[in-house]
């Protein structure tokens, strides 16, 4: 089966297939950086890098851009078009801090928790703030192809000139009005156009351009001109949150058509939302959570990885603190695949036929790359990778086929992100570390016990002594 994705433009589940063979440009919608990013965002973020490796996991080489949007996302952003105040800017207001510190305190955090879950670092991560030039040249494009218009310093795009808008979301220009989702403005032409560039000398953030002293860009011009400029006009795979479908991707669509003469993307995605306790995230509830929240709570990143991706990424999937204890519990036992499978490697264990459990693999390996070619089907892969666990408990899988297992549970754990393959290794070293701080101790050499200890703590790991020897954990 070929890798199959869901376009959200079509409605349906198409074949994969790169505009240029062997290669994948894809653009990834990346936080707005006015506060820490919560794990709902994490969803889809670790989406997009699950597509990136199982992308990689084919053979494809993915040049992968994800944005930092510092500037011009509008608080009335989600509903209607350039109301409302910027997002940075209120929260700089708030923190009586400049912008700049703000959006750079948090897009510090944003990379540490992206690094803390396992994500690959993607070609590039353009700041909205650094493509401003690109951005003036795709407005200035659209004004000349009668796509767009200025009032004073503003500039809107004309809806009407473009009939396909609607097409992603299934708005009609007609029903936005009706249902006012669109602002009222006078100085549009019609209630339906959005902002590509907005004037005003109050912002904090803005820029001297051609349409005049102080002016800063919407939010979707931001990410049409950051996918044109390091990905070209035409690229494989765009993604998001369900709620940029509209107007975030409606609107990006729009303009980088119009602008460029070329569709921007062939395949939409988009990751559904990340519920909290059964419901929205909300901070009356105060159950929005970060990734150090997680671990404070004793997790481990990767407990959180799993969590979010062990839901298809268009089905809803709930997270509370049951859901958090449960998924540590199985991915010991994905993790104790590996360890099972290194014994029977090492001749420590397994069946006495070389060759025993040779069917049974085939059928995991089918059954994860069927599970992950259907559109990252996550639930059915992992299960396949599952099945493993009992056979080899039961001793019956046989020393070859455990190797050729062992070499495809790695390459399945690099496309997942969450399964650690070499736990036994790491383990018996620490067992060693512990050994040998024992024996220091014994013999009264501080200093080597201490050096012992300290290695340990480089390694993550936590002693504790207690009448029945010492125990540790991983932080
Ligand atoms: P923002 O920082 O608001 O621009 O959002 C960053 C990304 O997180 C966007 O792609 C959103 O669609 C996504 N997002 C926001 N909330 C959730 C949620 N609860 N579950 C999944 N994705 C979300
Ligand atoms: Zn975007």
């Amino acid at each position: 089966m070929t890798f199959h994705v869901y376009n959200t433009l079509t409605r349906e589940k198409v074949p994969f297939t790169p505009l240029e063979e062997g290669k994948v440009r894809m653009y990834n919608c990346g936080p707005t950086v006015y506060g820490r990013p919560h794990i709902g965002n994490y969803r889809s973020f670790l989406f997009a890098d699950l597509l990136r490796r199982w992308l990689e996991y084919l053979g494809y080489q993915v040049d992968q851009v994800m944005n930092i949007t510092d500037v011009g996302h509008l608080t009335d952003d989600d509903t209607a078009d350039a109301g409302g105040d910027d997002k940075v800017e209120a929260q700089a207001r708030r923190e009586k801090r400049d912008p700049k510190e703000i959006t750079e305190g948090y897009t510090a955090m944003f990379l540490e928790d992206m690094a803390a879950l396992g994500v690959r670092e993607p070609m590039a991560r353009p700041k909205a703030t650094e493509y401003i030039d690109e951005m003036v040249v795709m407005v200035e494009k659209l004004i000349e192809r009668g796509h767009a218009y200025r009032v004073e310093g503003n500039v809107y795009f004309d809806v009407r000139s473009f009939p396909e808008y609607g097409k992603l979301s299934g708005n009609r220009v007609e029903d936005l009005v009706a249902g006012s989702r669109v602002e009222v403005n006078e100085e549009k032409r019609h209630p339906a156009d959005f902002a590509l560039w907005k004037s005003d000398p109050a912002h904090l953030m803005k820029w001297e351009t051609v349409f005049g002293e102080h002016g800063f860009p919407g939010w979707h011009m931001e990410c049409s001109a950051m996918a044109k400029a390091l990905l070209g006009d035409s690229i494989d795979i765009h993604t998001g949150g369900e709620d940029n479908v509209f107007p975030h991707h409606e609107c990006e669509i729009a303009q980088s058509a119009c602008a460029n003469g070329t569709p921007l993307a062939a395949v939409w995605m988009h990751a559904k939302f990340l519920q909290v306790d059964g419901g929205k995230m909300s901070k009356s509830l105060g159950n929005v959570y970060t990734v150090p929240d997680v671990v404070e709570r004793g997790f481990e990143p990767r407990h959180l990885r799993f969590a979010l991706l062990r839901g298809h990424y268009r089905t809803q999937i709930n997270f509370t603190w049951a859901i958090m204890e449960e998924m540590r519990a199985r991915l010991e036992n994905l993790d104790e695949v590996a360890v099972l499978l290194h014994r029977v490697v090492d001749g420590e264990s397994g069946a006495a036929d070389a060759e025993a459990g040779r069917s049974l693999l085939g059928e995991v390996i089918s059954g994860f790359e069927s599970g992950m070619n259907d559109d990252l089907n996550t639930p059915v892969a992992i299960a396949s990778l599952e099945q493993l666990r009992k056979p080899l408990l039961d001793g019956e899988v046989g020393a070859a086929v455990a190797v050729d297992a062992l070499a495809f549970y790695r390459r399945a754990a690099d496309a997942l992100g969450f399964i650690e393959t070499d736990k036994q290794s790491a383990d018996a070293e620490v067992e060693a570390l512990i050994e040998q701080r024992g024996a220091a101790k014994a013999a009264k050499d501080w200093a080597a016990a201490d050096a012992a200890r300290d290695a340990l703590t480089a390694l993550g790991i936590e002693l504790q002594d207690t009448p029945e020897g010492v125990v540790w954990r991983r932080r």
